[in-house]
């Protein structure tokens, strides 16, 4: 249905009728076109042509989409009741009452004016879908109308150019969607686009135009691939097609993640459509095997299928050179409802259940009514038509009603950046739906969110933000304004930070050697002044446990053995759990077995899946790995110790020590009094001889912290044969 240029005839009304093998009343779809054209004969068209061009095309689309005699009728005569002299009773004397009522219904939505103030606007919605309730063909006639009325808009004066784009992108683009009828819902975006931003358009089309044969080619050769394979591997040829995504959507996708042409994957999309559900998953599996899938981009919506019943397995994969493509596998039936959405009930009536499809879109407009009237919200039902219900997505609005699209669970920090980094940056708090809300408010699909900044300049996010946020945009965002707007604040946080460190490991260099003791160090990080390399250990950029040791050895080196830390003494009585997580120290959580973290060791939170917070080691191989990775980052949160979780008492934290001795009768005990005069519970100890006849000992005991544990082996150390003896890492 690309035509734009076509002016149509009854002939190639009459010629497309012909080709299809439905049982149409030819005589009543004749008679309704020269009621018609009799009707309108004085009239033109802004475009100059005869007016009943217009009713002509209006019907060849809903003979397109497959729609029954009474429906291709009321399209013929949908402007007469309007237009001229003709009265609704004479439409039903001759078409009976059926058409007359969709005639009538199709002329009461075209009086409901649908911009005005938002208050009107949200009534007159109501009524579209109120007619919609009453006969779903109504608004599909309307949807059909206004294709038409999109494809000659270039001959409307300009600013009813604008209007009509701007009511087609709010209305009945979301309308089409809901309904699933893509074909026109793809045609009216594009069309609407190109009046609203024309510059973006013809910039993405201009994009498109060049190396558009390479385009071409690349969907080919890939198609190519696919059918071999399937060939080869002895499967049912499947039906193929390739495209190139449309112009608003490869826009949306731009905008919305904010990406160039080169960076969406999806531009190239190919379709693979089989014969059953079972195939379905077969050919992901092929697919997956012959190119590399992108992680995270795979959607399984026929185990849940979009909110407009919309079926289909979506994967998007790298192929052999390199260009990231969407590949689409559905069924033939999938495929009807995909295209043709509400409208392939009358398209392939006897192909599927399309009696139960019906019934639940349907039940979905009675839904939206019944809840409306209850709570007699008027714009309510502005948001349900207009949000785009997939299921992992949040739609949220700004005050100005732009959509903002966020990953369910996102929080107002996220909304509040999505719009712009300075608005996150100064967002004090935020309103939804009017109400005022906590900052890890998780938004619905639909809310209207109002961000309130502050205009204090030196206002910015708070560190706890980045446990709360939900997106990598962000968390990201929020990073770096600590590392750029808050070097003060990190360059005192990290000089605290190393004094701190320092002082526990007995390290006291004088504050005038201080740049050269860390030279080496700050040149690895390249930091150029010693306020550089406290502001990176500030904001989180050095991490002081990993350095400590070698910066141990070269005090060693060059001042001497560090004098003996001392031991903190424990808190008396302690209150909340021992964590703190974004300034909440009540919080649950395990320790991990995998690297044991002690108090006084850095951290970082792991949320498990159901079994609550598990703490790591900042150094823990598991976190290193994800962070290579990549892997659920969602799911690693800032953690630190309470002052509270120095306990002497706590067993949830323990130590494994290896200690190699030469072989002493009193070595046990030896050990055993150094950890009964440090007052360290041992859990657990066993002893071996090795093979060189020196003795092994594993020693586990509770331990109250980092420090401790140093002091511990260093005392073991001493002991007169101990060759080594070092904590166990896993
Ligand atoms: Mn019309």
């Amino acid at each position: 249905m690309n035509n734009t240029e076509t002016v149509y005839t009854i002939d190639i009304l009459m010629e497309r009728l012909m080709k299809d093998n439905k049982q149409y009343d030819i005589s009543k779809i004749v008679s309704a076109y020269e009621f018609a054209a009799t009707a309108h004969a004085n009239q033109v068209r802004s475009s100059g042509e005869p007016y009943i061009t217009h009713p002509l095309a209006v019907s060849y689309i809903l003979l397109e989409l497959g729609m029954d005699t009474d429906t291709i009728c009321a399209g013929l005569l949908h402007d007469v009741v309007e237009d001229t002299d003709v009265t609704l009773d004479e439409i039903k004397k001759r078409y009976g009452q059926d058409v007359a009522m969709l005639v009538d219904g199709v002329t009461k939505l075209g009086k409901i004016p649908l911009f005005t103030k938002e208050e009107q606007q949200a009534e007159n919605v109501r009524k579209i879908l109120l007619a919609m309730s009453q006969d779903i063909r109504v608004i599909i006639i309307k949807l059909a109308d206004r294709l038409h009325n999109m494809r000659t808009l270039q001959f409307r004066p300009a600013h009813k150019q604008r209007n009509t784009a701007l009511e087609t992108m709010n209305i009945y683009a979301p309308i089409a969607h809901r309904l699933g009828i893509k074909t026109i819902q793809d045609e009216i975006e594009d069309l609407a686009f190109r009046y609203l931003d024309p510059f973006a358009y013809s910039e993405i089309e201009q994009n498109l135009i060049i190396r558009s044969d390479e385009r071409q080619a690349f969907i080919e050769k890939i198609k190519g691939q696919i059918a071999a394979r399937f060939k080869e591997l002895g499967l049912s040829e499947p039906q193929l097609s390739g495209r190139v995504k449309s112009i608003y959507g490869i826009y949306k996708k731009s905008y919305v993640m904010g990406k160039s042409l080169d960076e969406i994957y999806d531009v190239y999309a190919v379709r693979i459509i089989v014969n059953t559900v079972i195939e379905c998953y077969n050919a992901l599996g092929v697919i997956h095997d012959m190119y590399n899938p992108i992680p995270n981009r795979f959607k399984d919506y026929i185990a849940t299928p979009k909110a407009n019943m919309y079926q289909s397995l979506h994967t998007t994969v790298i192929g052999t050179e390199g260009i990231p493509f969407e590949v689409q596998i559905r069924t033939v039936d999938m495929n009807y409802t995909a295209e043709y959405g509400i409208a392939a009930h009358w398209k392939y009536k006897e192909g599927i259940k399309g009696k139960d499809k019906l019934e639940s879109r349907l039940a979905w407009i009675r839904k939206i009514i019944e809840a409306q009237q209850e709570s007699n919200d008027a714009e309510e039902i502005v948001r349900t038509i207009k949000s785009d219900l997939s299921p992992e997505d949040t739609f949220a609005f700004t005050p100005n009603g732009d959509i903002i699209t966020l990953p369910a669970g996102a929080t107002i920090i996220d909304f509040a950046y999505a719009i712009h980094t300075q608005v996150g940056n100064k967002m004090k708090g935020a309103k939804v739906d009017g109400k005022l809300v906590s900052l890890d408010y998780k938004l619905q699909t639909g809310e209207i969110v109002e961000i309130l900044t502050s205009s204090d300049p030196n206002h910015g996010p708070n560190r706890a933000w980045l446990d709360i946020a939900r997106t990598n945009e962000a968390r990201s965002k929020i990073r770096s304004w600590f590392k750029k707007e808050r070097r003060e604040e990190n360059i005192e946080q990290g000089k605290e930070d190393i004094e701190k460190e320092f002082r526990r490991n007995g390290i006291n260099v004088p504050p005038e050697e201080l740049a050269d003791f860390l030279a080496d160090d700050m040149k690895r990080h390249n930091c150029a002044t010693l306020d550089d390399f406290y502001a990176a250990v500030g904001y989180g950029g050095i991490i002081l446990s990993k350095i400590i040791q070698r910066l141990k050895d070269l005090y060693t080196k060059r001042y001497g053995t560090p004098a003996q830390p001392k031991l903190q003494t424990p808190a008396s009585h302690h209150s909340g759990t021992g964590i703190v997580v974004g300034g909440e120290d009540n919080i649950d959580y395990k320790v991990a077995k995998c690297c044991s973290p002690l108090p006084g060791e850095d951290i970082i939170g792991f949320i498990t899946k159901g079994h609550g917070l598990s703490i790591h080691r900042k150094d823990c191989q598991t976190y290193q790995k994800a962070l290579e990775t990549g892997e659920e980052p969602d799911r690693w949160i800032a953690v630190t110790w309470a002052e509270t979780a120095t306990s002497n008492d706590n067993p949830i934290f323990k130590a494994t020590i290896d200690i190699v001795a030469k072989s002493n009768i009193t070595l046990l005990a030896d050990v055993c009094a150094i950890t009964a005069e440090m007052r360290i519970p041992v859990t657990n100890i066993s002893s071996k001889t090795l093979k060189n006849s020196n003795a092994n000992l594993i020693l586990t005991c509770s331990i109250a912290g980092v420090e401790q544990l140093h002091l511990l082996i260093s005392k073991l150390k001493k002991l007169p044969d101990v060759m080594s003896a070092d904590r166990v890492m896993k």
